[in-house]
């Protein structure tokens, strides 16, 4: 099995894998001791559903969203890309902590809404599917696991609204499952397919002038009801953009190619592999000469 992949990193993560039947004893509630210790002293991650939620309660354009409010990071070495919270200017507190709690609560993210559970999502190399099971994450400053009340991970989740959440960027996860799986034998992404990745993954507003450019439509077949719903609901978009990614990055086809770039795509990989063939032939014929040089040289 591969490694377990722990796209929300948090520390320490209890190494045991939990299934959602797991009973957890946890209770957040404002008045503990330690009420907003967790927000003092971040490391989340986000996901692309987490910043489409926060820009839109933000009121703001996606790239202006990401940046103010966040920082990019590599998942590996020259590979895709994530993003998380920057927090406040010099420290490490998050930019939406108040006194009172959470200043974004309704539309926090994923990470803040599992903790002190991990999700660990997981996929076996003989799998497409990837499956989740679950970790628990316990920091001393954390007395919320001194209230005793039972609760199911499932149950947590549900009360976190974390179905919705985990059920939209969904997608996203396989993406970046899959291209970890991939390894470094199908080799590191080129500059742009990295950032295709960044756009349509976190900016969307960006990603939804991409597929309203001409450029697009060139290549790209889409319904008109798609194209309608596209320019409007950034969740449907969302979703599209996942299954561009798997399309541009993987080769899984599910949106049709207009005719004639198809046409015209074709002719372009067989003069490619035209040019390649040529090419292999000079280095055959060259080494071939070498040889003969060398060979007389001997006698
Ligand atoms: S978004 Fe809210 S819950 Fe999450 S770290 Fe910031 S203040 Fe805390
Ligand atoms: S109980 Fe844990 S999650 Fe809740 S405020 Fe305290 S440190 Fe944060």
């Amino acid at each position: 099995m591969s490694q377990p992949d722990i796209p929300f990193p948090q520390s320490p993560v209890l190494p045991t894998m939990l299934a959602e039947t797991h009973e957890i004893e946890f209770s957040c509630h404002k008045g503990i001791s330690c009420w907003n210790a967790c927000c003092s002293n971040i490391d989340i991650s986000l996901t692309p559903y987490d910043v489409l939620r926060m820009k839109t309660r933000l009121g703001m354009r996606s790239t202006e969203f990401l940046k103010e409010y966040t920082v990019p990071y590599e998942f590996d070495k020259d590979s895709i890309a994530g993003i998380k919270f920057r927090p406040v200017e010099g420290g490490t507190s998050c930019r939406f902590m108040k006194p009172e709690g959470c200043g974004i609560y309704e539309d926090r993210p994923t990470a803040c809404r599992y903790y002190p559970v991990a999700l660990l999502s997981m996929r076996r190399q003989d799998e497409y599917v990837d499956r989740d099971s679950y970790a628990i994450v316990k920091e001393d400053h954390c007395k919320g696991h001194e209230v005793k009340r039972p609760i199911t991970i499932a149950g947590y989740r549900k009360e976190q609204g974390l179905e919705e959440y985990d059920e939209l960027a969904r997608g996203w996860r396989q993406l970046v499952l899959k291209k970890k799986s991939s390894g470094p034998t199908i080799g590191k992404p080129s500059l742009r397919s990295r950032q295709l990745f960044f756009m349509a993954c976190y900016d969307i507003d960006r990603f939804r002038e991409f597929v309203f450019a001409d450029s697009f439509a060139k290549l790209f077949e889409l319904k008109p009801e798609e194209r309608e719903s596209f320019a409007k609901d950034d969740v449907a978009l969302l979703q599209f953009a996942f299954r561009f990614l798997r399309q541009v990055l993987f080769g899984e086809e599910s949106i049709t190619l207009n005719a004639e770039a198809a046409q015209e795509r074709l002719v372009k990989v067989q003069e490619k592999r035209l040019i390649e063939e040529r090419e292999a032939a000079k280095k055959r014929a060259l080494e071939a000469e070498q040889d003969t040089g060398a060979d007389e040289g001997f006698d």
